[in-house]
């Protein structure tokens, strides 16, 4: 039976996009659209994104009032296969804070320029949430009412609150993207979101004296889902709860663990409009030219037999960037070249900036977002690298894995749950190494281990060609996700 599913996201690709978040609302509901699901996906129209994305001539409006503000819902018309995307425009999502127009600064969805900080962008999505609210219960004119709502991480998670409170009919599902993110909130500022007050207590939204706008998902949903099973099992521990361990634990079999799928389309090397040369488990020879390619185009004038290592990530302490800092002299001296794609924290910017400086003929280190060169690296490198403290899921390693590079992983998260490695107790199919522990010798470790392979050419050639034929669709995740969905409509019903 199709669904009528409204994703309540505060990231959508290509509209406004910060991290990992936008791949999963988009593949997950482009899947659902595949499956005859009546599918449409609710974003703030946020300042960059109205100016660049802004109704079209065949875009439809529809206006309403909230508070005595007017509200316009901007419909993008849908290309074939997509979901319906709708932008919700209103003066306090779609004007940059104390600007006139667009500013720099900001990553233009949690921080809309460089004054912003946590509490205005708490009121902001608060304020995004009631707009859900009233397209959940078809008060806006669009003549169109979900029977399941699913939101994501803090910024819409209390749509589900709020949904309960008036005891709407509509299933709510929950997603925790990253349990990092809690929408930590001062009581002046909780003041100012129009909720009723008795949301201020331990069993609601308080947390130790502050208030965290993520309990109104987990409480309040039929349906809690987390990106990957390992983190699932992982947010219950004191180590990765980030202090609601206890929470999590007691939401038992209302938790499930899906691991997210990639675009199998965009991610292709066979057909990757970034690439100097296509390549595909059967025509494997394009991989070593986009290697000889990407190798000529930085300067690394190393021979083309020595391994290329890379790693692309924000430069975060999520990431484990302290390691890749640590191992890299070691790295060099094994005789490997490293290419490093990220941006983040100016203290790790700076550190392998000049890191790069000292090893200018092996390694090179690309500050900045760059999506034409993450494709390139992944396609041009032998092993990747993924040294991540923890990881709700990671898209790095599966799109690696379809570029035939061998990802290097911490064993954590969903990298645990995507990466076999037989010389852990799983055994299975070898797709990369994983390790363990805290400090830099864990990372060479493995990372040596992975040599040793690299040289036995054919036994490598083999791995690497192997690799790009693991199956990350969508297809998979979505049919799980479609069991929870009809299992929240149980519980809604
Ligand atoms: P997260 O969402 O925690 O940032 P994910 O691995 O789930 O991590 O998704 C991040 C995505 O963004 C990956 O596809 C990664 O390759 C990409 N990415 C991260 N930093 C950069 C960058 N500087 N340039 C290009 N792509 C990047």
């Amino acid at each position: 039976m199709p669904m009528k599913i409204l994703q309540i996201t505060s990231e959508l690709p290509q509209l406004a996009q910060v991290g990992g978040l936008a791949d999963m609302v988009d593949g997950l509901s482009r899947g659902l659209v595949r499956n005859g699901h009546d599918v449409a996906c609710l974003l703030p129209a946020y300042p960059a994104t109205l100016a660049a994305h802004g109704p079209a001539n065949d875009d439809l409006t529809t206006r309403f009032l909230l508070d005595g503000e007017s509200v316009t819902l901007i419909h993008k018309a849908p290309s074939p296969g997509d979901p319906v995307v709708l932008l919700a425009a209103h003066p306090l999502l779609s004007r940059v804070p104390g600007a006139d127009g667009q500013s720099a600064g900001g990553d233009g969805v949690y921080r809309l320029g460089p004054g912003d900080d946590d509490r205005a962008s708490a009121i902001r999505f608060a304020l995004f949430c009631r707009i859900a609210v009233l397209i959940a219960e078809n008060q806006c004119g669009l003549n169109w009412q979900p029977e399941i709502i699913h939101s994501h991480d803090w910024p819409t998670a209390l749509v589900n609150a709020l949904l309960a409170r008036r005891q709407s009919p509509v299933a709510r599902i929950f997603t925790i993207h990253n349990l990092g993110y809690r929408g930590l909130i001062d009581r002046p500022t909780f003041d100012q979101l129009q909720l009723s007050a008795d949301f201020w207590q331990p069993s609601e939204l308080e947390f130790h004296g502050q208030c965290a706008l993520i309990k109104a998902g987990l409480i309040h949903a039929h349906q809690v889902t987390a990106v990957s099973p390992t983190y699932t099992r992982e947010m219950a521990t004191p180590e990765h709860g980030q202090g609601l361990d206890g929470l999590i634990r007691y939401l038992g079999d209302k938790l499930t663990g899906v691991l997210n799928g990639i675009d199998i389309d965009r991610w292709n090397p066979a057909a990757d409009p970034h690439l100097p040369f296509d390549y595909s488990p059967t025509q494997p020879f394009g991989k070593t030219l986009c290697k000889t390619t990407l190798k000529a185009w930085l300067e690394l004038d190393s021979p083309d037999d020595r391994p290329l290592i890379g790693f692309i990530g924000r430069l975060v302490d999520q990431k484990g960037i302290d390691l890749l800092i640590g191992a890299a002299p070691t790295l060099l001296e094994r005789g490997c070249d490293l290419v490093v794609l990220g941006s983040g924290q100016p203290d790790y910017e700076h550190q392998l900036r000049q890191l790069a400086h000292q090893y200018a003929a092996d390694m090179v280190v690309h500050i900045g977002f760059d999506a034409a060169l993450a494709h390139q690296i992944l396609a041009a490198a032998d092993v990747l690298l993924v040294p991540s403290r923890f990881e709700p899921c990671g898209l790095v390693q599966m799109y690696a894995m379809r570029y035939g590079t061998v990802p290097v992983a911490r064993r954590t998260g969903g990298l645990a749950d995507s990466i076999s490695d037989p010389a852990d107790a799983s055994g299975g199919q070898q797709t990369g190494f994983l390790f363990e522990g805290n400090e830099p010798g864990a990372l060479i470790h493995a990372v040596d281990r992975a040599l040793t392979l690299y040289h036995q050419r054919e036994a490598w050639e083999d791995l690497r060609n192997e690799l790009m034929t693991v199956d990350w669709s969508w297809t998979r995740p979505v049919e799980a996700y479609e069991r929870i969905y009809r299992r929240a409509l149980h519980q809604a019903a």
